[in-house]
């Protein structure tokens, strides 16, 4: 596995749903964890290795998700800017506006349907990684975050 980086197409193409995971899905998660934990990478998104697919994992503390097909359902109207970077785009750090919690539906590694609330810095994550399962990247969030900043959310809003 390597790194993708901008401006490759793949990290543009609007990914499609992964229909099970099953014993090939498992283990390009597993395996995807195993490079972003080496890359030191807190998020990783499949089109970051070059798969256009809907296969997401992420690493906060103590907490891993290896997902399919995540959908985020539900977030806080409130947004929190954060610095952000990014595996695919080496070098750029930008500050990002993102709501503070999500309510989260995916597919885990055993292919069970979960759905759950995250908060926090994994919440931040999970987005990041749901943009890259979009073909959006942190440098498309620039005039949003500006237009947050002019109606008024402060930076720890
Ligand atoms: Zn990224």
């Amino acid at each position: 596995m390597q790194i993708v980086t901008h401006p490759h197409p793949v990290l543009r193409v609007k990914t499609k749903p992964v229909g099970f995971v099953g014993e090939n899905e498992r283990r390009l998660l597993r395996r995807m964890l195993k490079h972003m934990r080496q890359w030191k990478g807190i998020g990783l998104a499949a089109p970051q290795v070059g798969l256009s697919k809907q296969l997401i994992v992420a690493e906060v503390d103590d907490q891993t998700l290896l997902w399919a097909n995540p959908l985020i359902l539900e977030s806080d109207r409130a947004g929190k800017i954060m610095e952000e970077g990014c595996l695919s785009l080496p070098s750029t750090v930008m500050d990002i506006s993102r709501p503070s919690s999500i309510w989260v539906r995916a597919i885990n590694e055993k292919n069970k349907k979960i759905e759950l609330k995250v908060e926090g810095l994994l919440a931040r994550v999970i987005q990041h990684e749901v943009d890259h399962l979009n073909g959006v990247l942190i440098i498309d969030h620039k005039a949003e975050c500006y237009k947050k900043g002019d109606d008024g959310y402060g930076s720890e809003g």
